[in-house]
């Protein structure tokens, strides 16, 4: 582990970093997710490293629907169980979502690693886990097709942070409602999902299920109204717009 000093101006996204490189040690992330991290990164630099006002939008919004849900289940990759474990736990707690791992470069010993590190954050119950109630997601390839048949298949919302473009694709197409976390506003995922929030997970997370304390109180028609008035493609043009400018304001400091 290298010792970053908190007064270093980009602590705080190196300690996500070493979170994931420890991940990665631990068995938890592949090789892959290291990448997806990096590509993350560039677009977090380019956001400015914090949660601007059109992701706090996506958060209400996100809220919103994860409140109305019926069978919300929430997937889970290594990149989450090795950035916010903990953090993702209490949110399945508050909205009573399902906790599914699953995993685009599956294989058993980081599936079980993962699992391992769920329950040590506070997860009673993990879906993903048993073959006999594992079924198909039509219209993709990789293992991520495989679903449990008490989670992702027979939910109606499915929060998937950091999810590939195919899977958000097809999760669509089976009806169901998609909220992501996604640095990058212009990845497939991110322009497929119903809801994106344009943020680090590891910032947004927090954020997420403290709205969704605020409006637990509220009705289903404002709640739906909250969801109504939320328009995706709208919100993640004012992300690009927000780094084009921040793009605009570091090349005239250069
Ligand atoms: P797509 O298939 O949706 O076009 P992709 O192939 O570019 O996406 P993947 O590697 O499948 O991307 O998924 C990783 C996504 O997660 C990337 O868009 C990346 O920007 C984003 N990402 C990585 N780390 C984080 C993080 N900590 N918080 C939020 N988003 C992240």
């Amino acid at each position: 582990m290298t010792l970053i000093p908190k007064s270093h101006p980009r602590a705080k996204s190196l300690f996500i970093r070493e979170k994931l490189v420890n991940g990665f040690e631990k068995g938890l992330v592949a090789r892959e997710g290291l990448l997806a991290q990096g590509r993350g990164e560039a677009f977090d630099y380019l956001l400015g490293e914090k949660t601007n006002q059109a992701a706090k939008r996506a958060i209400k919004a996100a809220a919103a629907q994860l409140l109305q849900a019926q069978r919300p289940v929430i997937s889970i990759n290594g990149n989450v169980a090795a950035l916010c474990p903990k953090e993702i736990i209490e949110l399945s707690v508050h909205i009573k979502a399902k906790l599914e791992v699953n995993l685009f470069y599956t294989n058993e010993k980081r599936k079980q690693a993962i699992i391992k590190v769920l329950k040590k954050n506070g997860a009673t119950e993990i879906l993903g886990t048993n073959p006999k109630n594992s079924t198909r997601l039509q219209g993709i390839d990789s293992a991520r097709r495989i679903v449990d048949k008490n989670g992702i298949f027979t939910a109606d919302v499915v929060v998937v942070p950091l999810e590939d473009g195919d899977r958000t694709m097809a999760l669509r197409k089976a009806g169901k409602k998609v909220i992501t976390f996604d640095l990058n506003p212009l990845s497939r995922t991110s322009q497929t999902a119903n809801i994106t929030i344009v943020d680090n997970v590891t910032r947004a997370i927090e954020l997420l299920s403290s709205e969704v304390k605020k409006l637990a109180g509220k009705n289903e028609k404002n709640l739906q109204k909250i969801i109504s008035d939320f328009n995706n493609k709208k919100n993640l043009t004012e992300n690009i717009i927000q780094i084009k400018k921040n793009l605009t304001r570091r090349a005239k400091i250069a």
